[in-house]
């Protein structure tokens, strides 16, 4: 079994989340008292989500270079970066480290191609759902579409993001917000919806909605069992 590197912290609450995932992932492919062999990571968050805010991109590269170096040199075989907004430098992590890193977006896009999905709504932090880091790679890798909600939505889904879910706090209804979205992007064309923050699994599920969910945080831990015992 691969030793899993994990970049967390981004925030905890989704870092939880992940190291349940992949433990119960281990656990159901090994049996018995099998469990992750992982290195973790995990950042102050406030500082991370200052930079963002102030739109410093170069800042957070470094810290989160640093970071993932560390995982790198206390053995890691890979790498898995616990957030989908901070992809926006995964391509300089995957450059400074020797070590793969699995990028959330190509698991979730390996994953719609195999369901025959090619257009999508995505729902994530402001960041997500406006810059190119992600759809781009939806569009140029997998060639799907990607759909995303209105400007005044996407500042919603931002905020119960940040002031909510990082904070471990889920409201009903912010759960009802985004469940109308969900379904006002299905009716715009979406044929699947990617929860595209690493958190939004806490606030919505399969059982709450008759639309395909993509869950990201569980597809990137998945994908990091699998490449873990792959040999
Ligand atoms: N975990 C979130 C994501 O998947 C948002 C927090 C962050 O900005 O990293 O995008």
């Amino acid at each position: 079994m691969k030793t899993i590197g994990m970049l967390g912290g981004m925030s905890w609450q989704s870092t939880v989340l992940y190291y349940q995932e992949i433990n119960e992932g281990i656990k159901e492919k090994l049996g018995a008292l099998h469990s992750a062999e992982i290195i973790l990571n995990s950042v102050d968050f406030d500082r991370i989500e200052r930079l963002q805010r102030e739109g410093d991109w170069g800042a957070t590269s470094d810290i989160l270079k640093k970071a993932a170096k560390s995982v790198e040199l206390a053995g890691a075989d890979f790498l898995i970066i616990c957030t989908n907004t901070m992809h926006i430098v995964a391509p300089e992590i995957t450059t400074y480290l020797t070590i793969p890193v699995l990028h959330i977006a190509d698991a979730t896009g390996e994953k719609l191609v195999k369901d025959g999905i090619s257009s999508v709504g995505l729902l994530g932090t402001n960041f997500t759902m406006e810059k190119s880091f992600y759809k781009g790679r939806l569009f140029e890798q997998f060639n799907i579409r990607t759909l995303i909600p209105s400007s005044e939505e996407r500042v919603e889904l931002h905020r119960i993001i940040y002031e909510e879910l990082c904070l471990g706090v889920v409201k009903e209804s912010s759960q009802e917000y985004y469940l109308e979205v969900i379904e006002k992007l299905q009716a715009a064309g979406a044929e699947g919806i990617i929860l595209g923050c690493t958190e939004i699994g806490m606030l919505v599920s399969k059982k709450d909605t008759t639309v395909r969910l993509y869950d990201t945080t569980k597809i990137h831990a998945e994908r990091a069992v699998n490449f873990a015992l792959e040999f």
